[in-house]
């Protein structure tokens, strides 16, 4: 019988939409640059380089509706709505045409970001965990399950602060798709049910501050709002 020294740290879990299960975190994989615009607003050529992974720690989830705080250290909080894959069966080297069998569903998400500690680490050659990583800083809404809404590939991307839209774009131009994504990924790291993936977000990013509402949504699949306290 297993005894631990102390109570172990609850798994992070997500809510599923119209269902009592609820779905536990195991890892979060983020992509970077999956829009083109955006790659141009970050100073970086939007060829069709490989797409690139960071990972946000699995307890950094926050639902829909709860208040993100304003983070430490950073004085330039960054917003960036991404639409996020919910992995349901593990795997590894998964080829394009099996890859959304993998898929449990999709969520909305905000890949918030501590711009300037990111920057900062980008310019030096050093990781970005404090810039990205933090705790925090995946906003998630309920994930949809694939049974329910299919596997989006088109449709409107947005995200407004106070009412204010600051980044709209389409699920369709995303440089690498969510297949081609999930395929790249498990060849660097075996995929396991629970994952979340970042896909990555559209130009448009931008500071917020303590007080501010950010609501965002995937046309179809569903919205997030989270206040800055
Ligand atoms: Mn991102």
């Amino acid at each position: 019988m297993t005894r631990f020294a102390f109570e172990p740290t609850p798994v992070p879990i997500v809510a599923i939409a119209d269902s009592p299960l609820l779905f536990p975190v195991h890892r979060i994989y983020c992509v970077g640059r999956n829009y083109a615009e955006h790659a141009r607003e970050m100073g970086a050529d939007p060829a069709r380089d490989p797409p690139f992974f960071f990972q946000k720690p699995p307890d950094a989830v926050v639902a829909s509706g709860a208040a993100v705080p304003y983070p430490m250290r950073t004085a330039n909080f960054h917003h960036e709505i991404e639409l996020v894959v919910a992995i349901g069966r593990g795997g590894r080297e998964i080829p394009v045409a099996k890859a959304l069998e993998h898929v449990f569903g999709y969520a909305v998400g905000n890949d918030y970001t501590r711009r300037d500690l990111q920057l900062e680490a980008r310019k030096s050659g050093r990781p970005w965990d404090t810039g990205k990583a933090f705790d925090r800083s995946a906003a998630i809404s309920a994930i949809h399950r694939v049974g329910a809404v299919g596997h989006p590939s088109r449709g409107r991307i947005w995200l407004a602060v106070n009412g204010d839209m600051r980044q709209q774009a389409d699920l369709g131009d995303l440089i690498w798709s969510v297949p081609e994504l999930l395929s790249e990924l498990s060849m660097l790291f075996e995929l396991v049910s629970g994952d979340l993936v970042y896909t990555g977000t559209p130009a448009g990013v931008g500071a917020v501050k303590r007080g501010d509402r950010i609501e965002g949504g995937v046309d179809g699949l569903d919205t997030i709002a989270n206040k800055i306290a």
